[in-house]
């Protein structure tokens, strides 16, 4: 049954995605999925770009119908000519084994096929369905991930649990054999692919709910009791702040244990919002964990009574915008510019010993303070900021100390 011990597990077996490891000991990856109607060719194309482009180092794509599986290898094409090599992930649920069948290059223009054990089919064709679809991924050489959801469980495998544990002297609750029946569904179903011959090394597992203590539950139990590569995210994690604190929660919690090989945030964008703001909080969830690195960190403070005026956000801003503006050129001329940090403060409380544990910050002087901005470069004051044009002139020692640290060096 799912305990909440804790447990720690670097080591799972690596799964190949396309030109992407998931686990074996590989950085943690980031994913996303469209939104669009894939059978849209254009606006599906165009939002993997976007979604790529922005750090997405896999991207899923619904396939629910013979037009979208029809489009599948035609958006890879598509993608190869465009010179992006991104993996794609078909996403199935109910009629997958049929659209594998009926488009038979469908499987191997995927990177990966995600099936749903709790919706490949009920009473004797789950089985036969579920085995229609680990074959062509067989036949493919392609691995799968095996995705259970709180919202799609298994009925049949939750019933039986439910009937064991009423007649069980100690009864659990309810959410506790739901979270068992949500770990036995994946491990059977990897199982299950495992005696058709897919290698634990072409298995990726995840098992979603909504709630964060139950997430958490459910994958240090998978943890426990499997090495096979995890795919963690909350489904439906929500919008806005909501669903990027529930996000974070969750997946701090298990990447701290050690737990978690790929990540997903699931968020809802508000109308209108780029679809990815969930990649960026992915990446921000790993930075923050300093498990991978993405962009420079700009450390600003909250502001306080100390802080009247709004200077130091605009200057947090400025030096925020402007680094993540020269990063699609920084990141091919300044290797290992993604572990800069910046700081910028507002006021000599936390000011000066801040800007010192950045590599190069900056003391903004608070309410009734003497007006002048000490910078710190490598934990030392270097020079003393006054005047006008205290933003544009640290800008220009943010640009110096880059190009100093992390430009090319001429051979000794
Ligand atoms: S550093 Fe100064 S301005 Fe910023 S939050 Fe702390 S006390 Fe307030």
């Amino acid at each position: 049954m799912v305990a909440l011990a804790q447990v720690h597990r670097r080591s799972t077996t690596p799964v190949r995605v396309g030109t992407v490891t998931i686990g074996g000991g590989a950085p943690v990856v980031v994913q996303s999925m469209t939104n669009t109607d894939t059978s849209d060719l254009d606006a599906t194309c165009r939002q993997v770009i976007e979604l790529a482009q922005a750090g997405s180092e896999i991207v899923r794509v619904t396939v629910n119908d013979e037009p979208a599986a029809r489009a599948v290898p035609r958006l890879r094409e598509r993608l190869d000519l465009l010179g992006h090599s991104v993996p794609l992930v078909g996403d199935f649920h109910y009629n997958g084994h049929r659209l594998l069948a009926a488009v038979p290059e469908l499987g191997a223009s995927l990177a990966k096929l995600r099936i749903n054990p709790g919706n490949v089919g009920f009473g004797d064709k789950r089985d036969r369905q579920f085995e229609a679809m680990i074959e062509a991924a067989l036949v493919a050489g392609r691995p799968v991930r095996i995705g259970v959801n709180w919202g799609s469980l298994d009925q049949a495998l939750a019933a039986r649990l439910m009937d064991e544990n009423a007649s069980s002297p100690v009864p659990e609750s309810a959410d506790f054999v739901l979270r068992e029946a949500l770990v036995r569904s994946a491990l059977e179903s990897a199982a299950h692919a495992e005696r058709m011959g897919l290698g634990a090394d072409r298995i990726v597992i995840s098992a979603k709910v909504s709630r964060v203590p139950d997430l958490i539950a459910v994958y240090r139990e998978l943890a426990r009791r499997s090495t096979y590569a995890l795919h963690l995210g909350l489904t439906e994690a929500g919008m806005g702040s909501k669903g990027i604190a529930a996000s974070a929660a969750a997946l701090s919690v298990l990447l701290t244990d050690g737990i978690g090989d790929t990540i997903r945030c699931s968020l809802t964008p508000r109308p209108g919002e780029s679809r990815t703001t969930e990649v960026r909080v992915c990446q921000e969830i790993l930075q923050s964990l300093g498990l991978r690195s993405f962009a420079p960190e700009v450390a600003a403070c909250p502001g306080c009574g100390r802080t009247t005026s709004t200077f130091f956000q605009e200057l947090a801003l400025r030096i925020e915008t402007y680094l993540a503006r020269q990063m699609p050129v920084w990141r091919a001329s300044y290797p290992g510019i993604e572990g800069l940090k910046v700081a910028v403060m507002g006021c000599i409380v936390n000011g000066p010993g801040e800007s010192k544990h950045a590599d190069i910050g900056i003391s903004l002087p608070g309410t009734g303070e003497s007006p002048v901005a000490p910078v710190f470069i490598d934990g030392a004051k270097a020079t003393t900021l006054r005047g006008e044009h205290i933003a544009e002139e640290f800008q220009a020692l943010v640009e110096r100390y880059v190009e100093e640290r992390f430009g090319e060096r001429p051979a000794a």
